[in-house]
C-alpha cells in the first residue's frame, strides 16, 4: 500500500473538498459563506472530522451526484483511494459514476478503465480481465488497457495471452521493454520442456533469443535440453554463457556446473570463473567466493587464494577470520552455515528477500529485479 505522508493527504482532502465547492456553486462566482453551504457538505465534513470516512464519503458522493461538473472530482477521490489501498471505497466510487444513466460516454468509459484499474488492485482478476478488455476496444484508451491486461494474465501465470498482449502493444507503438516478451517465451518454453516438447522449446528459445540478447535465461533453458538430449558438453558451454552474461545466477547454478564438468575439470572452471572474477573487480569476486561456500568447494585449489583475501579484507568477515587465524576451513564453513540460513535474494524494486531466485518478483511482479543479498547481509 502506498502511503502518502499525513499532509499530502490533508491537501489532497482540502483540495478535493474547494472541487466539490467549485463544483457545487460555480466558478467564477463568489465564495459562498458558510451559511449558505448545502447542510450535507456540513455533515460529511463532520464524519471526515470524526474519522468515519465511509459515511463522509456517502455524503460527498450523494453531493457529487448533484452537479455533473464533479466527474473530474469523481476520477481523483477514486484514484486517490486505490493507491492509499482503500479498494472498497474506490470501487463505490466508480460504480456510483456508471450507475448514472445521463454519463457522458467517454466519462463512462473512462469509468470503466478506473472500476477495472480497482478490481486489478483488489486481485479480482477475473473481473478486471472482462472490464479491460471491453475498455481495450476503445482506441483512446487501448494502451492502458492493453498493459494492464498483460499485467493481469502475468498474475494469472497465462504467458501466451500477456504475450499476444505485448504484441498488441508492439502494434501501436506502446510495447514495453522486448526482454519481457523474451520472459514470457521463456516461461512458455519452460512448460514446453515440462511437457517433453523439446521441440517446441526449443523455437520458443530461439524466439527469445530474437526479442533480447544477450539473454541469460534463454541460455539456461537451452542448457537443460541439451541435458536432457544427452549432450553435456553443450549444456557446459550454455552454462558458462548464462554466468558471463548473469553473474547473478552463480549462486544457483555454480554447484549444477561443476557437477556437469566432472571433478576431473572442476579446478580448470574454478580457475577460469576466478580469473573473470580477478577482472570484474572486488563485487564479483565476493559473489564468486560466497557462490563457492554455497557449493562447498572451498577447499579447491584456485579459490584459496581469493577466499584468504575476500575474509582478510571485508569489515565484518574481517574479525572472524582474525579470531582463528589460519583455521581457513573452519570460517569458511561457519559463513557456509550462516549462508544456509540468510536470505539470499533480494527484490531491487520493492526490497521482497528470499532464499529462492526469481525471474519474476513474487511481490511486486519486476522482472528481472532479483539480486544476490547474502553478500549485503554479511557486511
Ligand atoms: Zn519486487
Amino acid at each position: 500500500m502506498t502511503e502518502l505522508p499525513l499532509l499530502t493527504w490533508i491537501l489532497l482532502i482540502l483540495s478535493l473538498v474547494v472541487g466539490i465547492l467549485a463544483g457545487h456553486f460555480g466558478w467564477g462566482r463568489r465564495w459562498p459563506s458558510l451559511g449558505k453551504l448545502h447542510p450535507d457538505y456540513l455533515v460529511g465534513l463532520d464524519f471526515l472530522v470524526t474519522e468515519q470516512p465511509d459515511r463522509a464519503l456517502d455524503m460527498f458522493l450523494k453531493l457529487m451526484d448533484a452537479n455533473a461538473d464533479t466527474i473530474e472530482t469523481h476520477f481523483a477521490l477514486g484514484s486517490l483511494y486505490r493507491r492509499r489501498g482503500e479498494v472498497e471505497r474506490a470501487i463505490r466510487i466508480h460504480q456510483n459514476l456508471l450507475a448514472r444513466p445521463a454519463l457522458a460516454r467517454e466519462h463512462r468509459e473512462q469509468a470503466l478503465l478506473a472500476l477495472a484499474q480497482d478490481y486489478l488492485r483488489a486481485g479480482l482478476l477475473d473481473r478486471a480481465e472482462g472490464l479491460f478488455q471491453q475498455v481495450s476496444e476503445v482506441p483512446r484508451l487501448r494502451v492502458s488497457a492493453l498493459d494492464a491486461l498483460r499485467s493481469v494474465y502475468e498474475q494469472q501465470h497465462d504467458w501466451q495471452q500477456a504475450l499476444d498482449a505485448y504484441r498488441k502493444l508492439v502494434r501501436v507503438e506502446a510495447a514495453p521493454r522486448r526482454v519481457i516478451a523474451a520472459h514470457y517465451l521463456c516461461e512458455l518454453a519452460t512448460l514446453a520442456i515440462e511437457r517433453g516438447d523439446l521441440r517446441d522449446a526449443r523455437r520458443l528459445l530461439r524466439e527469445a533469443r530474437a526479442e533480447a540478447t544477450p539473454f541469460a535465461r534463454a541460455a539456461l533453458l537451452r542448457a537443460q535440453i541439451a541435458e536432457r538430449e544427452a549432450q553435456p558438453e553443450l549444456a557446459v558451454r550454455l552454462l558458462r554463457q548464462a554466468l558471463t552474461e548473469s553473474p547473478q545466477l552463480l549462486q544457483e547454478e555454480l554447484p549444477h556446473l561443476l557437477a556437469l564438468v566432472g571433478p576431473a575439470a572442476k579446478d580448470g572452471v574454478l580457475g577460469e570463473l576466478v580469473a573473470r572474477a580477478e577482472a570484474g573487480g572486488p563485487g564479483e569476486m565476493k559473489r564468486l567466493v560466497f557462490a563457492a561456500i554455497g557449493a562447498k568447494v572451498v577447499d579447491a585449489e584456485p579459490l584459496r587464494a581469493p577466499i584468504e583475501r575476500v575474509f582478510s579484507q571485508d569489515p565484518t568477515l574481517q574479525a572472524m577470520w582474525q579470531a582463528a587465524p589460519g583455521q581457513y576451513a573452519r570460517t569458511a564453513q561457519e559463513i557456509g552455515a550462516l549462508l544456509a540460513h540468510a536470505e539470499k535474494y533480494r527484490c531491487s524494486e520493492c526490497g521482497f528477500a528470499g532464499r529462492s531466485f526469481y525471474w519474476h518478483c513474487p511481490a511486486c511482479h519486476a522482472w528481472d529485479s532479483f539480486e544476490a543479498c547474502a553478500i549485503v547481509k554479511l557486511n
